[in-house]
């Protein structure tokens, strides 16, 4: 079971990993975008950071719905938008819940990664965020289906999202910013795609810290 108080140090530990790599992050969207991505998300994920002593008696549909309405109302890129979408439709998918079994986190995910298909209107392979999230909470999905747990199941989701960001390079912007570039968007990580990996990897390092 994937407690609330997992949930709120991951929220925790991915609001200090992206700003110790807001840098990074701005340095990718420099290259194919506006060069803000990772101002973006520190601004945004620090308000989150700001809110969670708050949220210590909320249930996990709760803390995720703030982080929605704190991302959509702080975060101007596209990015914030879409990490506000993923966590709304996610908070709908686990309300009243304060324990996630493997199943819920299955559906969380995906519920999630649909919203942000419906809001963005991108495909995989359009060099997004998606081409990290999609192979991922595929991944996490079907090794839950197969009967791993949690734990396994996100470590088989970390690789398949750290494939799927570096998948990113070779490929033409389809979706977003880096649209403007056209074939100069080849041979560049997308920065979105970066964000969705480290969110998948500092969930990760969150349930492997409390076995
Ligand atoms: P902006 O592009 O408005 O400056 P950010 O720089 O914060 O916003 O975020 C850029 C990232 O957003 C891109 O790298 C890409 O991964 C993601 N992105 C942009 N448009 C879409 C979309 N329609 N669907 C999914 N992801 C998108
Ligand atoms: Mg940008």
């Amino acid at each position: 079971m994937i407690t609330q108080q997992q949930i709120l140090q991951w929220l925790q530990t991915y609001a200090t990993f992206i700003e110790q790599n807001k840098d990074y992050l701005t340095e990718l969207d420099a290259a194919i975008g506006d060069a803000d991505h990772g101002i973006n998300m520190n601004r945004g994920f620090q308000k989150v950071a700001n809110q969670l002593c708050s949220l210590t008696e909320k249930d996990i549909s709760q803390i995720f719905k703030t982080v929605s309405m704190t991302l959509i109302s702080s975060v101007g890129g596209a990015s914030g938008a879409l990490y506000g979408t993923f966590f709304l439709q996610a908070s709908n998918a686990v309300t009243g819940l304060s324990e996630l079994t493997p199943i819920d986190t299955a559906k969380l995910l995906e519920t999630g990664l649909l919203g942000i298909k419906e809001r963005g209107k991108a495909n995989f392979g359009d060099k997004t965020m998606l081409d990290t999230l999609e192979p991922a909470i595929n991944t996490f999905t079907n090794a839950i289906s197969q009967g791993n747990n949690t734990l396994e199941a996100l470590q088989k989701a970390v690789i398949a999202a750290e494939q799927g960001m570096k998948n990113t390079i070779p490929l033409i912007a389809k979706k977003g910013r880096a649209t403007y570039l056209g074939e100069r968007s080849i041979g560049h990580q997308d920065p979105g795609a970066t964000s969705a990996y480290f969110l998948l990897k500092t969930f990760l390092e969150v349930i492997e810290k409390s076995q």
